[in-house]
C-alpha cells in the first residue's frame, strides 16, 4: 500500500482516459504514476509532464504497480494481459475511467449512451440538443475528451457520454440519471471469450446501478434486448423506441405514417421524419433516443424540433461527399460491421455500387443478402484479402471488381455507375490492412472523389 496519507493511483495506458484519469486524480490528491506499454503520444506525454505526472513507457515496473490503493485500467487493455492478471490476484482495486471520474462529478446530471452502432451519432445529437436548449453540458467518452479530463479542466451541470463496453466492463458505482442503450449486435467477442452473453451482460451494466428516480431508454425491437430485460429486469425506468405504430405506447418514442412520436411525461413532441436533418432508418432510432432523454432533461419541444432540423451529422457515417456527373458518391467508412452497411443500404434510394472489404472480422453477408440483390448493381473489393467477400456475393452480383487503393476503387466504381447511381463505401471491415484507421480510409476516398 501507498506510503504516508496519499493515496496511490496506478493508471494503465496513457491515451485518452488513461491521461484524463490522470489529470483529474493529480487534482484530486492522489499519488499518481501512469504506465503504458507501448509509446505514448507526444501531446499526452507532454499533459503528463506539464502536470507533474510520473510515468513510464515501453513496459510496466512492477514493483512500481502493486503498490496501488486503485487501478485506473484503460478500455483498450484486456483481461488477459499478464499485468491486469496480477493486478487482480493482488486483490487490488481495479476500475474503469468513467467510475473513477463518477466519483468527482458532485451534482452533475449524466446522460450515458452505448449499444453496438450508433454511440457516436446519438451522442452528438443528445449533446446538440441540450446545448442548443441552453444546458451547460458537455461531450465526453469515446467522443472527445474523457469524463475525467472534462472534469478536472471544466466542470459542467451535465455531461453526455459515450460509452464502450470495455468502459463498462470495470464500474462499480456508476449510475447514469438517464442511461441509453441503442442496440446489441456481436462485436468485439475476442474480448469476451467469444460469448456473445458475457459481452450483452457489458452493454447492460450501463444500467446496472440505477434506481427508480432514473431513466433507462433503449429500443424495443431489439430481441437481443427484450429477451435480457425478461430474465433481468431493471430498477429504473425504463422508456421504450420502437418502429412500429404504437399509437397506445403512453410513453416512449414511435414512428407512425412518417411521423417521428416521442410522449414524456404525458407530453408529446411531433416531428415529421423528412424534417430530421440525418437521413435513414438507423438514424430515426438515433433520434427518438435522443429526443427522449433531451425531454427528461427539459428541453422543450419547439427547441428539440428546431434542432433536429439543424444537426450536422458526424464525419464517415453516410457522410454526402459529391456529386460527379450525376452519380452520388456518400462515405460511410465507419461502418465496419455487417449491421452498420445493413442500415446504410436500407437507406438508399438510387442502384448503388456498393464498396466492401479490409479486414474482415468473421462477417455474416447473409444479413445483407437480400438488401445487395434489391439495390446493389456492383461490388468493388477494396481489400488485401477479398475471398470473403467473392464467396458471398459471387452467385449474387455479377460484376465484383477487385481493388487494394481508395484511388482505384473510386475509379473502378465510377467507371460501373450511371447518372443516377449512387457509389456507396461502407466496408463492413476494419481498415488496417491497407489504411491506418477508418478516418484515414473515409479521407482517402473522399480525395480520390474530388479528384475524378
Ligand atoms: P458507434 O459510435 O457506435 O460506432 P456511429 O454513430 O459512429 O456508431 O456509427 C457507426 C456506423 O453505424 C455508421 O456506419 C452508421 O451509419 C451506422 N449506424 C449509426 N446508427 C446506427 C443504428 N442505430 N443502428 C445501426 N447502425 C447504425
Amino acid at each position: 500500500m501507498s506510503n504516508g496519507q496519499q493515496k496511490r493511483l496506478v493508471i494503465l495506458g496513457a491515451a485518452e482516459s488513461g491521461v484524463g484519469a490522470a489529470l483529474l486524480g493529480k487534482q484530486q490528491g492522489w499519488d499518481v504514476f501512469v504506465t503504458d506499454g507501448g509509446q505514448l503520444k507526444p501531446e499526452y506525454k507532454e499533459t503528463l509532464v506539464n502536470a507533474g505526472i510520473v510515468f513510464e513507457e515501453g513496459g510496466h515496473t512492477i514493483e512500481q504497480v502493486m503498490n496501488a490503493d486503485v487501478v485506473v485500467k484503460s478500455p483498450g487493455i484486456s483481461d488477459k494481459v499478464s499485468i491486469v492478471k496480477q493486478i487482480r490476484e493482488a486483490g487490488i482495486e481495479v476500475c474503469s475511467e468513467i467510475e473513477f471520474a463518477y466519483r468527482y462529478k458532485d451534482d452533475s446530471k449524466i446522460i450515458a449512451i452505448t449499444g453496438s452502432n450508433g454511440k457516436s451519432t446519438t451522442t452528438k445529437l443528445t449533446y446538440h440538443l441540450l446545448k442548443e436548449g441552453g444546458l451547460d453540458v458537455a461531450m465526453v467518452g469515446n467522443i472527445g475528451y474523457s469524463f475525467a479530463r472534462q472534469i478536472a479542466e471544466k466542470p459542467c451541470e451535465w455531461y453526455v457520454i459515450e460509452v464502450s463496453s470495455f468502459q463498462l466492463d470495470d464500474i462499480h458505482e456508476f449510475r447514469p440519471d438517464v442511461a441509453v442503450l441503442l442496440n446489441i449486435t456481436p462485436d468485439h467477442l475476442d474480448r469476451y471469450d467469444y460469448k456473445f452473453d458475457n459481452y450483452i451482460a457489458s452493454k447492460f451494466n450501463i444500467a446496472r446501478n440505477q434506481r427508480e428516480n432514473n431513466y433507462f431508454i433503449t429500443n424495443q425491437d431489439d430481441p437481443v434486448i427484450t429477451n435480457y430485460l425478461q430474465e433481468h429486469p431493471i430498477h429504473s425506468q425504463t422508456i421504450f423506441f420502437t418502429m412500429s405504430e404504437q399509437q397506445h405506447l403512453n410513453e416512449g418514442g414511435f414512428i407512425k405514417n412518417d411521423e417521428m412520436h416521442i410522449k414524456v411525461d404525458g407530453e408529446e413532441l411531433n416531428m415529421s421524419i423528412h424534417d430530421l436533418s440525418l437521413k435513414g432508418k438507423h438514424n430515426q432510432f438515433n433520434s427518438m433516443a435522443a429526443g427522449i432523454s433531451a425531454r427528461i432533461a427539459g428541453i422543450r419541444k419547439e427547441k428539440i424540433r428546431e434542432s433536429f432540423a439543424t444537426f450536422e451529422g458526424l464525419e464517415h457515417r453516410l457522410e454526402f461527399v459529391a456529386t460527379v456527373r450525376g452519380v452520388d458518391f456518400i462515405n460511410d467508412s465507419k461502418a465496419t460491421n455487417v449491421n452498420s452497411v445493413w442500415f446504410a443500404l436500407e437507406s438508399m434510394k438510387q442502384p448503388t455500387v456498393l464498396i466492401l472489404g479490409g479486414q474482415d472480422k468473421g462477417n455474416d453477408y447473409n444479413e445483407i443478402m437480400e438488401l445487395v440483390q434489391e439495390k446493389v448493381k456492383a461490388i468493388v473489393c477494396m481489400g488485401i484479402d477479398n475471398t470473403p467477400i467473392h464467396a458471398a456475393f459471387d452467385s449474387v452480383v455479377d460484376n465484383i471488381i477487385d481493388t487494394q487503393s481508395a484511388k482505384d476503387a473510386v475509379k473502378a466504381a465510377y467507371a460501373l455507375s450511371e447518372k443516377g447511381d449512387a457509389v456507396l463505401l461502407s466496408p463492413a471491415c476494419a481498415s488496417f490492412d491497407l489504411f491506418k484507421n477508418y478516418e484515414d480510409r473515409g479521407r482517402q476516398f473522399k480525395d480520390a472523389v474530388h479528384e475524378l
